[in-house]
């Protein structure tokens, strides 16, 4: 039975990242200090081969029992969050990202980390394959996030080279599902507390910037199927369909039967106007591909989790 280390798995893809590999028969490891998950996204699990260790990985870190694969997605990921948490954003990518190569090195253990589609900035390039380098704004208040993400790439691309360790890197694309925060600040959960309680949806810009959105099931999916295989270099997963915020906001308003009305709010600093994977890369080395769609999902996020916990009780 392999047993696999999630970082950052009592988070949104971490929790249910954490699930299917139980599901499919490994112990795992949650590590997780709860700084922006919640014990709430794992406490539905009974199986004794689950643990959760409350640590903050940004101090060094060790685990006795042998581990075969370690997942690193600890990091705030909702702009809300690094904005919040700038330099803990920073370190998290830096120190927590060289202590969790380090405890993969010492296991030999399979490593993968868990970049994002910011690693491409505003592109350039559309759609993003990734042999694109990106377009970052370092020093703006998002450059905490992209650049502590492209700083973890680097730093697992050396461990990989210079240490021999066997690492993998994906970058994941917008992703949503259940257990994502109604007040998290992403445009999915916004969108849908705001029309399960019939105010109006609050779109950034005039919504002509478009994003692509995977639903968890088929990104957990895809991270494990990346884990498993012995590529070392970035491989896009999301779901290559491409929406403008507008009509995301259509789609949610259509799947709650809402009577909200569509407002705009100015754009954030450096808010990407374009977002959408080149998954040509995942379909060859993985046979990955997104089965999905962003109605059928948004239809399953409500459903699993309820229009009440959605609605998040509050503006
Ligand atoms: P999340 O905030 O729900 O989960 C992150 C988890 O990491 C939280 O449970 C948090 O408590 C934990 N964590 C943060 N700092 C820690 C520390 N110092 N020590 C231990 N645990 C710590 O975010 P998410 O949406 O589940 O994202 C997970 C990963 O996937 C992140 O690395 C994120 O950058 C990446 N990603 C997510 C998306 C997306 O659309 N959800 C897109 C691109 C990349």
């Amino acid at each position: 039975m392999p047993t696999s280390l999630v970082t950052g798995g009592a988070g949104f893809l971490g929790s249910h990242l954490c699930d299917e590999l139980l599901r499919r028969g490994h112990r795992v490891i949650c590590v997780d200090n709860l700084e922006t998950g919640t014990l709430a996204n794992i406490e539905h699990i009974r199986d004794q081969g689950f643990i959760h260790l409350n640590l903050d990985i940004i101090e060094p870190y060790y685990v006795e029992e042998p581990i075969d694969f370690v997942y690193h997605l600890a990091s705030p990921a909702s702009p809300i969050d690094y904005l919040r948490l700038p330099l803990h954003t920073l370190k998290v990518g830096s120190y927590g990202t060289h202590h969790t190569l380090g405890l993969a090195k010492k296991h030999r253990a399979r490593f993968l980390l868990a970049s994002t589609s910011e690693v491409y900035g505003d592109p350039q390039e559309h759609p993003q394959r990734e042999t694109y380098w990106g377009h970052v704004n370092p020093i703006g208040p998002r450059g905490v996030y992209d650049e502590a993400k492209r700083y973890a790439e680097a730093l697992t691309m050396a461990y990989h080279r210079q240490q021999g360790v066997d690492t993998a890197i994906v970058r994941i694309f917008n992703t949503f599902g259940p257990k994502m925060r109604p007040h998290d600040g992403r445009a999915i959960p916004t969108f849908l507390r705001q029309a399960l309680q019939n105010r109006p949806i609050t779109v950034f810009g005039d919504g002509s910037q478009t994003r692509s959105f995977c639903y968890v099931e088929d990104e957990v999916r895809g991270l494990i199927a990346l884990a498993e295989s012995g590529y070392h270099y970035p491989v896009n997963v999301g779901n290559p369909d491409e929406y403008t915020l507008l009509e995301l906001a259509e789609a949610v308003i259509e799947v709650t039967g809402a009577s909200s009305e569509i407002v705009f709010e100015a754009l954030p600093i450096d808010d990407p106007q374009v977002r959408q994977p080149d998954i040509s890369l995942a379909r060859e080395i993985l046979g990955w591909e997104p089965t999905i769609d962003l109605r059928e999902g948004l239809r399953r996020t409500i459903e699993q989790s309820g229009r009440d916990n959605l609605s998040g009780g509050g503006t």
